[in-house]
């Protein structure tokens, strides 16, 4: 059995408290696939000073020259694409097809980002004054902590380490329990790439304990995290003594919306896929679909009777189309939401069950579940969920639609089915969240514009495109005069 180490000053170590944990496969729990550090404290405070130790240097590297070695590391992952695409199905089940998708949005995020290396541009701007010149340029922040989630164990780690390392920042990063292969698979490759000692450190274990070391330690300049709103708001509370910027990304209750005059056919492929892609576990997940009245029976007979047929197995499986929950845990969450759904009145119409028997008795399986006649109010149409749970709700208008996709605490992602243009580009502007489609579902976003959400998703700050660089830097404005006198803004305003 393979022993994984944290990565810490450009050493693969044994944390001190001699202690492991395991990391099983969900879609065969007596397939043990290695284990990992179960790192003290003190293991966390080693990795934040080796990053600390690193900065000075790595900050004055040429960005042009920082990238080549991202460039490197990108190219790297896609040799490697398959690999570590089967390893991530082991870790926490979702289908190769995805899994080889989580790889390579890392890829196009690598690459991508390794491009700023030669621009980060800043402003340059006529000053108000005689002989004197205004710009701002970006400045690195200093060392990075990333937490990241087990549901995209390679793309979501790389959407913050890569703008981090551009920028001129080092980093250390804490991946979710659930997930550290894919972290440590990562982490190899950037060390292979190139990166100096210390730049890239990588520390497994709790969340609340190297987890909020390092949302704490007063070295650490940004928090990066994503993963659930409860968690997040603990991080934002961690991280204030210390005034470092926090990042987050949290939960989600995406919803598509599907008008009468709707491509039904087209509004149920998005909705299977939306809602039961990843087994339901993404943030951007479609776990509401809200539909006109008109056509709300014919939707929902083609939407249940395609979700009964959908292939529930093992993600290696080039057959299956859903791979297990990434835990019994989360299997225990789901298990219980459809029990709340059912006592709240919700009609159950597909689904509804965990499957234990035959080849899902080793895993962490449950059928894809649907709810009609859901009321907006209900806990299953408020709450993530995060499965393969859809609750269906019906509307008698467009202003209803929106009010209903407005009405939850979460604002990540949303999307509305309708062929009338107007419709559309009205609901891209009622609908407040930080990601909107128009005919497509959900989920599918591109690594080249901003990613985020709004209310209990976000604080306002997003990742992904050129958005990702705010969250890993600072302006700096400068002026330089040379005129040779004392010039003073807003007060010497008479010498035209
Ligand atoms: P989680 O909140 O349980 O854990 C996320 C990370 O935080 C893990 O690495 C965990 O160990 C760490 N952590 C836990 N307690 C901590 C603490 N006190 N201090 C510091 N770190 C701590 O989330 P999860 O179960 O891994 O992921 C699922 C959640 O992530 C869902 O809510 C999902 O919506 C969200 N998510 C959001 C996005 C987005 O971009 N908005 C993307 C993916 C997942």
């Amino acid at each position: 059995m393979t022993t994984y180490r944290n990565f810490i000053d450009g050493a693969w170590t044994d944390s001190d408290s001699g202690d492991l944990f395991e990391n099983r496969n969900p879609a065969d729990r007596d397939d043990l696939i290695g284990l990992f550090q179960k790192s003290t404290r003190a293991d966390m405070r080693r990795a934040i000073d080796a990053a600390h130790r690193a900065y000075p240097a790595w900050r004055l590297v040429p960005a042009p020259r920082r990238a080549e070695l991202l460039f490197r590391a990108a190219q790297l992952i896609a040799e490697r694409k398959d690999l570590l695409a089967r390893d991530m199905t082991r870790e926490m089940g979702k289908v190769l097809a995805e899994t080889r998708g989580d790889v390579q949005e890392a890829i196009d995020m690598t690459f991508f980002i390794a491009g700023e290396g030669r621009r980060q541009y800043g402003q340059t701007v006529p000053s108000e004054l005689r002989d004197k010149f205004a710009m701002s340029i970006r400045q690195p922040v200093g060392v990075c902590g990333v937490i990241t989630p087990w549901n995209f164990p390679m793309a979501i780690p790389s959407w913050k380490i890569i703008p981090a390392l551009v920028c001129g920042n080092t980093v250390v990063l804490k991946p979710a329990m659930l997930t550290p292969l894919s972290a440590v698979n990562f982490v190899k490759i950037l060390e292979e790439a190139g990166l100096p000692r210390g730049v890239v450190n990588l520390v497994t274990g709790s969340g609340d304990d190297v987890g909020a070391e390092l949302t704490a330690a007063p070295q650490v300049g940004v928090v990066s995290f994503t993963g659930s709103t409860g968690v997040g708001r603990s991080v934002a509370v961690d991280a204030a003594p210390s005034f470092k910027k926090v990042h987050l990304e949290m939960g989600g209750k995406n919803v598509i919306i599907i008008l009468d005059d709707a491509n039904l056919e087209l509004a149920v492929d998005g909705c299977l896929w939306g809602g039961f892609g990843t087994t339901g576990q993404r943030c951007t997940a479609a776990s509401r679909v809200v539909v006109h009245e008109k056509v709300y029976r014919a939707f929902l007979e083609q939407f249940a009777a395609r979700a009964r047929r959908l292939t529930i197995g093992d993600g290696l499986d080039p057959s299956v189309q859903v791979g297990p929950l990434v835990s019994q845990g989360q299997l225990d969450t789901v298990t219980r939401y459809v029990q709340i759904g059912i006592a709240e009145g919700a009609r159950l119409v597909a689904g509804g069950h965990p499957l234990s028997t035959g080849t899902h008795a080793k895993g962490c399986f449950h059928e894809p579940t649907i709810f009609a006649d859901v009321a907006p109010a209900m806990r299953v149409a408020q709450e993530e969920i995060f499965g393969p749970v859809v609750s269906v709700i019906p509307c008698a208008s467009y202003d209803e639609a929106i009010q209903i996709g407005n009405g939850v605490q979460y604002g990540l992602s949303a999307s509305i089915y309708t062929q009338d243009v107007n419709r559309a580009f009205s609901a891209m502007r009622d609908l407040y969240t930080g990601i909107f489609y128009v005919n497509a579902p959900t989920i599918g976003a591109e690594v080249h514009l901003p990613f985020g959400g709004t209310k209990a998703t976000g604080n306002g700050h997003r990742e992904a495109g050129t958005a990702a660089l705010d969250v890993f830097s600072e302006w700096k404005s400068v002026y330089v005069d040379f005129s040779g006198r004392l010039q003073r803004a807003q007060i010497d305003t008479a010498d035209l």
